[in-house]
């Protein structure tokens, strides 16, 4: 983990919308946010225009934390996935920088443990078994079988699929598929977790879930994540800062901090600051797509 200091503290980082603040003191352990002196992720005047001309991103700039919970949100074709990419190292920036733990993002890859990324998709082998799919990045790097199947069954643990180790794909259901697909991310014990609208595929209550799961993770693990979606309800529940952003060209126009208590629960859910944060952020989406229907006209 991070040599890096950081500071606990239960009331969340400063420039909060001005609710929720304080509710988190001295809720058990892992209540409020933790505020972190280093910077995993700088974007740096990034912009992106694709081969074909398309302006899928104007200069942005970004700063995330370590142990921050990051949620990229805004409709469709805002550009959300090419930052996500970009942030990764599969797409170069057409202008600007980006920086991962203060190395340009080239650089960074080459330990390229620290980062994973989890799409959309589950994107398994289908004719290898459950632990075969999660060890493939461990087999790549030629770890040795004894210590890869250590980390194999200690990580099916985590997401709960040690029963399932022989299994193959087709015999789960989606959201194990799923968690198979994290666990193949966490197998390589990244300090930064990608996720491209990870559960979008997914019903509700097995989104739910996995989104319940992915913060017990997140703290277990002290992992940085930014995550993308369309969702207002799961960015409202999973992260500690949301990044708003709009298309045509896609930006970044507002960004909000979720400052509630962790642990969450299903009762945060039906409370009156969820309620709050979810207004704010349903304001800000439809100017995010007013903005994109005018653009576009
Ligand atoms: P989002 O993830 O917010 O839906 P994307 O990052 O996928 O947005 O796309 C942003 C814009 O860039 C969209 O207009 C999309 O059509 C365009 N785009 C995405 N990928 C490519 C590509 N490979 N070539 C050309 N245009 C692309």
């Amino acid at each position: 983990m991070s040599d890096m200091s950081d500071v606990r503290v239960g009331t969340g980082t400063g420039t909060g919308t001005g609710t929720g603040t304080g509710i988190g003191i001295g809720i058990g352990i892992g209540a409020g946010i933790d505020i972190h002196t280093a910077a995993a992720i700088e974007v740096l005047s990034a912009e992106k225009t694709y081969p074909d001309g398309t302006r899928a991103l104007q200069p942005v700039d970004l700063r995330i934390e370590e142990g921050e919970f990051v949620t990229l949100l805004g409709p469709s074709g805002c550009g959300k996935s090419t930052l996500l990419k970009m942030i990764a190292g599969l797409l170069a920036p057409s202008d600007g920088r980006l920086l991962l733990w203060r190395k340009p993002v080239s650089l960074a890859q080459a330990s390229a443990q620290k980062l994973a990324f989890v799409f959309q998709s589950p994107t398994l082998m289908p004719w290898a078994s459950v632990q075969a799919n999660v060890r493939l990045p461990l087999d790549l790097a030629g770890m040795s079988r004894a210590e890869a199947d250590a980390r194999v069954a200690e990580v099916l643990k985590l997401v709960g699929l040690a029963r399932f180790a022989n299994a193959l794909p087709r015999a789960l259901s989606g959201g194990m598929q799923m968690r198979v697909s994290i666990a193949r991310g966490l197998v390589t014990q990244p300090q930064l977790l990608l996720m491209d609208e990870p559960f979008g595929a997914l019903d509700e209550i097995t989104r739910h879930k996995l989104d319940a799961d992915l913060l017990e993770l997140w703290t277990a693990k002290k992992l940085t994540v930014v995550f993308v979606t369309h969702s207002i309800h799961e960015a409202v529940f999973l992260s500690t800062r949301v990044v708003m952003m709009a298309a045509r060209p896609g930006r970044v126009i507002e960004e909000f901090r979720i400052d509630e208590p962790h642990p969450r629960t299903a009762e945060f859910m039906v409370s009156p600051q969820f309620s709050h944060h979810a207004r704010l952020l349903q304001t800000s989406l439809l100017r995010a797509s007013v903005d994109t229907t005018e653009a576009a006209l």
